[in-house]
């Protein structure tokens, strides 16, 4: 007999009883609403025979969970319009993923869009037939020897490789696919989903297997869901980093040059001497010095440092006059070298050295993409040398920093992850115990105090030291890792990193390494995607277009042009022989914050009438008046 705790009943069943019958009878609203059940904590479905006592809980259909199993079955459902439509091909494996599910299809050549209509349109008819999906169960030899009898080599080496004597599968209409589950009970709840795309996908993610097709897919509980998702996606794709970067000409990527190395083209330049600019002045104003530091090193003070022994599989190497050189994939052992150039008393102590400071990191050509995953980035790097009673007030100092940056360029939504060590592990980590304690909780009070929302990682911390993390969310709620402040117990023993005490004997130092923006490369993309490449007047390339209605104007508008460029303004002039209209188009296209229509009356009254594109046209105004309102915007940067 098998004993159940569902919602506050208790419940006897037989073993091997179906769940579903057994939710249907004890909890009948609970059965209707609900995708799949969670025994003792594990994701099960309502197939599943019953073969353990516990507690059972109902999964709604809109929890993580239960989306899973309703992707994971639509995927089921894709499964088998494929195999009515290409009866030839051969089933790889189907899983759901975040925001969606896919599955992989050997097949004689790729999907096109027309195969994928007709694909969705197959899975609407096979689920409006409303089958059962049942649950079958297979020696692990009887499944081997089926499999490989229908030429499902894949589906053969899964089973293959699972250790189970007998494995499990699940049958909807004249399809069966090996498979653990947990799925929906019926095919008629599954409604409202959407092929996404298709795109090759090795065998096991292996180049020397064979090249699959995998058709990417979306469901929903609701059509309304279902299609602000897809909208989601469309507002996404418009505001893609390498889309919005082509079309404003920002950087570029050059295939002759290599991967992952990009270039910073005027526009993409003047954006990022901004955000350098302000980044220099508000480090200077909080107590930092800056320093550059040489893009290679012998290979002896990587050797030092331990990066030859952790990272040598993301350095690049250079033997020069029989001499090892790295391209430096890490700021840090410069800058401790800096530091250790002189004896520091506690006095001069908290030290903060950062740097703008480009590294070079070898990443497969597979990973690149656009400015978010590169081969050469410039860090935003910081480190901070300080005593044990400094650490707190030195990480809430780079809290605070951390969230006015991120506030300024205008993201408003933090999540912070704390990463430490696993308590039960301690021997695998570098530096003391109490070390660790000071910086762990130092850590997570200064994240409490701060009032972000925060997870705390167990055992993520990396050996050497704890660390967190923070995630900014876009305009369009995605998260991009930007910030993190580490702890190092590894680089200050290797580098015999100290200072002198009020007892006048040198103590270890604590370092902190941090990056704020994390990389200036990384942070663009994020910030073109927040803002879609409409970016506010302190941000955008150009801030002022100004635009002549005739040659008269001309002069005119090369003498603005001067002022405000003596002004530090961004300004660019237009004196096509074009219409007005086209001209106003053109810059619209290049989202530029301000136009200035110069025509007969603005020369003569020294004046400029503004087109603002966020308030339409303004009208004319004073050339000086303009300059004074525009500097104002621009240092408010809003
Ligand atoms: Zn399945
Ligand atoms: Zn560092």
């Amino acid at each position: 007999m098998i004993t159940l705790d569902i919602a506050g009943q208790r419940l006897e069943a037989e073993e091997g009883s179906n769940l579903g019958e057994l939710f249907k009878r004890s909890y009948p609203q609970g059965f209707k609403e609900g995708v799949a059940a969670k025994l003792n904590g594990r994701v099960v479905d309502f197939m599943t025979p019953l073969r353990e006592s516990g507690s059972l809980e109902l999964i709604p259909v809109d929890s993580p969970e239960g989306l899973a199993v309703l992707r994971h079955s639509t995927a089921h459902l894709m499964a088998s319009a494929v195999m009515k439509l290409f009866p030839e091909a051969k089933l790889a494996i189907g899983p759901a993923i975040e925001d969606g599910f896919y599955y992989d299809f050997d097949v004689d050549r790729p999907f096109s869009p027309e195969d994928l209509a007709a694909i969705e349109k197959g899975m609407h008819d096979i689920a409006q037939e409303d089958h059962a999906f049942v649950r079958g169960e297979l020696k692990r030899d009887e499944a081997l020897d089926r499999f490989k009898k229908q030429g499902e080599k894949y589906k053969a080496e899964l089973v293959e490789g699972l250790p189970d004597p007998s494995v499990s599968t699940y049958t909807h209409s004249f399809f069966t696919d090996l498979c653990r589950g947990p799925h929906v009970t019926k095919t008629r709840f599954l409604k409202h989903f959407k092929l996404t795309s298709v795109a090759g996908a090795y065998w096991r993610g292996d180049s020397n297997r064979p090249m699959l097709q995998r058709i990417y897919g979306t469901a929903f509980p609701t059509q309304k869901q279902l299609e602000e998702h897809l909208q989601r996606i469309e507002e996404a794709k418009l505001r893609d980093h390498r889309r919005v970067g082509a079309a404003l000409d920002l950087y570029s990527v050059h295939e002759e040059a290599g991967g992952g190395l990009i270039f910073w083209h005027p526009h993409g330049a003047a954006i990022r001497r901004t955000v350098e600019d302000f980044w220099k002045a508000e480090h200077l104003r909080r107590g930092y010095t800056l320093v550059y530091t040489p893009h290679i090193a012998l290979v002896d003070l990587w050797k030092q440092s331990g990066h030859t022994e952790h990272y040598a599989q993301n350095m690049y190497f250079l033997k020069v006059d029989e001499k090892d050189y790295v391209l430096k994939p890490m700021n840090c052992p410069f800058h401790v070298l800096i530091y250790k150039g002189k004896k520091h008393s506690y006095r001069e102590l908290p030290v903060r050295i950062g740097e703008l400071g480009t590294v070079y990191r070898f990443e497969r050509s597979g990973v690149l993409h656009g400015l978010a995953r590169v081969r050469g980035f410039t860090q935003d790097d910081a480190h901070i040398f300080c005593t044990a009673e400094q650490v707190e007030g030195e990480l809430r100092g780079v809290l605070d920093f951390t969230r006015f940056m991120l506030a300024t360029f205008g993201f408003q939504h933090f999540k912070v992850e704390l990463s430490v060590r696993d308590p039960k592990r301690k021997e695998d980590y570098l530096g003391s115990d109490a070390e660790w304690e000071l910086a762990e909780g130092a850590l997570e009070r200064v994240v409490k105090e701060s009032g972000l929302p925060y997870k705390r990682a167990e055992g993520e911390a990396v050996f050497y030291g704890p660390k967190i993390d923070i995630k900014i969310g876009d305009a369009l709620g995605r998260d991009w890792q930007c910030s993190t402040i580490q702890f190092d117990f590894n680089l200050p023993r290797r580098f015999e990193v100290s200072y002198v005490g009020s007892d006048g004997q040198e103590h270890p130092a604590y370092m902190v390494h941090r990056a704020l923006l994390g990389s200036l490369e990384r942070f663009f993309a994020t910030l073109i995607e927040h803002y879609g490449g409409d970016f506010p007047v302190w941000l955008a390339p150009v801030q002022v277009q100004l635009i002549t209605i005739a040659d008269a104007q001309v002069p005119y508008a090369a003498e603005i042009k001067e002022l405000l460029l003596s002004k530090g303004i961004r300004v660019e002039a237009d004196v096509r022989e074009e219409k007005m209209g086209a001209k106003i188009r053109d810059a619209e296209m290049l989202k530029i914050p301000y136009m200035l229509i110069l025509g007969r009356k603005e020369l003569e009254e020294r004046s400029v009438s503004v087109r603002s594109r966020k308030k339409g046209n303004e009208g004319a105004l004073g050339l000086q008046a303009f300059v004074e309102k525009l500097v104002a915007e621009i240092e408010s940067r809003q």
